[in-house]
Formats: structure tokens, C-alpha cells, sequence
């Protein structure tokens, strides 16, 4: 389900959104949309590359509370910058998604996790 989940957003969410908001060139703007993804390509730099149960909010740098901000400045710009930080801002929601199911099953996974804070303040909001 989790998996489910999380492919639904990277994938079907961005369809949906660029079917709504952008009709006349929704295609390149899915594209555009997906590309954003390549953002983990910061995880090759982890040791190691990949570790089950790992939040990547604020673990990768490129999920760093400081790119965020750079993404959030993105959506300032003209095309297709502003669509790129939309796209790179959902990444994060999506996958800070994940890292919530994975905290709701077990806090513990989690403690040393950079984003502990932020998960811990969601995590009482929601009562688990
Ligand atoms: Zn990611």
C-alpha cells in the first residue's frame, strides 16, 4: 500500500495536475513534472546508497531544508522554472508522505533520522 502510495504521487499526481492546470501543453509539462525526480539522484552520494527504513528529508542534500527554499524560489520564476519547483516541492511532500507512514509504524526507525523534528510535530498533529 505504502508502495502504492508513493508511485501514485510521483507519477499519477503530476498527470492529473498538468491535465488541470496546464490543458494546451500538459504533455510537456508532465515531462517537465517527472524530470523532477532526478533529484534523487542525490542519494548515490549516501553510504550507503540505499538503507530501508532512511527519510530522505534533510538526509540528501538535494532534500535539504535549504534546497527547499531554493525550490520554493523557483516558483517565482517564468517557465519553466516555476514548474520545476512545483514539481520538486511535491517530490518533497511525497516523499516526507513516506517517511510519515514509516514513522506512524514505528517512531523508533526514525529517532536519528534529520528530520525528526518536523516528523515528531506532524506526527503528534495526527496522533501517533
Ligand atoms: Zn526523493
Amino acid at each position: 500500500m505504502q508502495t502504492f502510495i508513493h508511485y501514485f504521487l510521483h507519477f499519477g499526481f503530476p498527470l492529473f495536475f498538468a491535465l488541470v492546470f496546464f490543458k494546451k501543453d500538459w504533455k510537456k509539462v508532465y515531462l517537465i513534472l517527472i524530470a523532477t525526480m532526478l533529484v534523487d539522484l542525490d542519494h548515490l552520494f549516501a553510504d550507503p546508497i540505499f538503507q530501508a527504513n532512511r527519510c530522505s528529508i534533510n538526509f540528501h542534500f538535494l532534500h535539504s531544508y535549504y534546497a527547499m527554499l531554493l525550490y520554493l524560489g523557483f516558483l517565482f520564476f517564468r517557465r519553466p522554472f516555476n514548474i520545476i519547483g512545483i514539481g520538486l516541492l511535491f517530490h518533497m511532500f511525497t516523499d516526507y508522505i513516506d517517511c510519515m507512514m514509516m514513522f506512524s509504524h514505528c517512531r523508533e526507525c526514525l529517532e536519528d533520522s534529520p528530520a525528526i523534528g518536523p516528523l515528531n510535530w506532524t506526527g503528534n498533529l495526527l496522533g501517533f
